[in-house]
């Protein structure tokens, strides 16, 4: 716990561990702050934002949804407008993804603070695809909670829904009247102030989580951070190399965990993920939702060295080549490679 409390950089507050996944991280957030008829401020620009606000509304809260153009992150200017507006305070919590793994998109969320101004919601983080791997500043960014998932950053299998939550976040707590009960904060907290918890904890991914933190923290959190930002410049000189572009639309917006690639007309994404997997046993992912068989994307997160990342590419020129797309092989492996050249590689040998 005190390793996560570092990784998310809080300075005060309460790390809960709960044997789920993102998606339960998800559901604990809004349970344990929110009940039920509150209004929750949403922007939607990719199937993982999309998917909160589904489960937001299935929990009967009001969802004010931003509508936002897939590519592009959360619209601070849109979003600061909607909490001007509501001056009665009738929204409770703004939620924000900020690493959208559907479109590899990062959004601002220290800006996204900034442009909360005075009004007193929560904030809520989805960062289950950038924790661990981008920076993350839960004190600085005054994120409320801050839900992260075991299998990306941390580099395990899937498991554990891992928060950092706020004072103001514990304090909401006991106002909170939406239902719950393996979620439930109190519970968790309460048993864990004893030493113990309030069901069988899961043991091996929470001594798992303790070795990845150490990894992490053997190889410097900014050395990590660094690598992930060297990776996924790397590929993104390769999908240029290719003659394609990132969903992504502009470079500030650019993820270092996840890049999905725009296919060319008349191509499928899906094509080439089911032939990666099929032919080469490599797994890419498919475009999800509004971008599906628009894109397919490249994952480059976790305990990963640029060499890795060149197999992943050279894969992805092969399926290329072989479903009959216009390209080179060799073209993007050689653009990341002339990148990657006598970069530092960090990553610790396993022991
Ligand atoms: N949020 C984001 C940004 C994700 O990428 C994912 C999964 O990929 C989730 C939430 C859902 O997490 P899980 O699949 O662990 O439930």
């Amino acid at each position: 716990m005190a390793g996560v409390r570092r990784v998310l950089r809080m300075a005060e507050g309460e790390v809960i561990i709960l044997p789920s996944t993102g998606t339960g991280g998800w559901e604990a957030a809004i349970t344990n702050t929110l009940s039920p008829g509150d209004t929750v401020l949403a922007a939607r620009f990719g199937m993982f934002s999309h998917r909160w606000i589904d489960m937001c509304q299935r929990h009967g809260l009001t969802v004010q949804v931003i509508e936002t153009p897939w590519g592009q992150g959360a619209p601070l200017a849109a979003i600061a407008a909607a909490l001007r507006a509501d001056t009665g305070h009738r929204i409770k919590a703004v939620l924000a993804t900020h690493n959208e793994t559907a479109t590899g998109v990062r959004s601002d969320i220290a800006g996204l603070r900034a442009a909360m101004a005075d009004h007193p919601a929560l904030l809520l983080v989805d960062g289950v695809s950038s924790i661990g791997s981008m920076p993350f500043d839960m004190a600085g960014w005054g994120v409320d909670i801050a839900v992260a998932g075991s299998q990306k950053g941390f580099m395990l299998p899937a498991g554990l829904a891992i928060l950092g939550v706020s004072p103001k976040a514990i304090a909401a707590m006991d106002r909170a009247t939406l239902p719950r009960c393996f979620f439930d904060f109190r519970d968790m907290l309460r048993t864990c102030a004893a030493g113990s918890y309030p069901y069988t904890p899961a043991v091996g991914l929470i001594a798992g989580l303790a070795r990845s933190i150490e990894m992490l923290e053997d190889e410097g959190l900014d050395a990590v951070y660094a690598r992930h930002a060297r990776l996924a410049e790397g590929v993104r000189r390769a999908v240029a190399a290719w003659g394609m572009t990132p969903c992504a639309v502009s470079p500030d917006l650019y993820s270092d965990t996840v890049t999905a690639v725009v296919v060319p007309a008349g191509c499928n994404g899906t094509d080439l993920v089911q032939l990666a997997a099929s032919r080469y046993g490599v797994a890419f992912g498919v475009g999800l939702g509004e971008v599906a068989g628009k894109v397919f994307r490249i994952g480059h997160l976790g305990m990963l060295t640029d060499v890795m990342v060149l197999s992943g590419l050279a894969c992805a020129e092969m399926c290329m080549a072989d479903l009959g797309w216009q390209v080179r092989l060799g073209s993007g492996v050689a653009a990341a490679q002339a990148f990657y050249r006598g970069g530092t590689h960090a990553v610790q040998a396993a022991a």
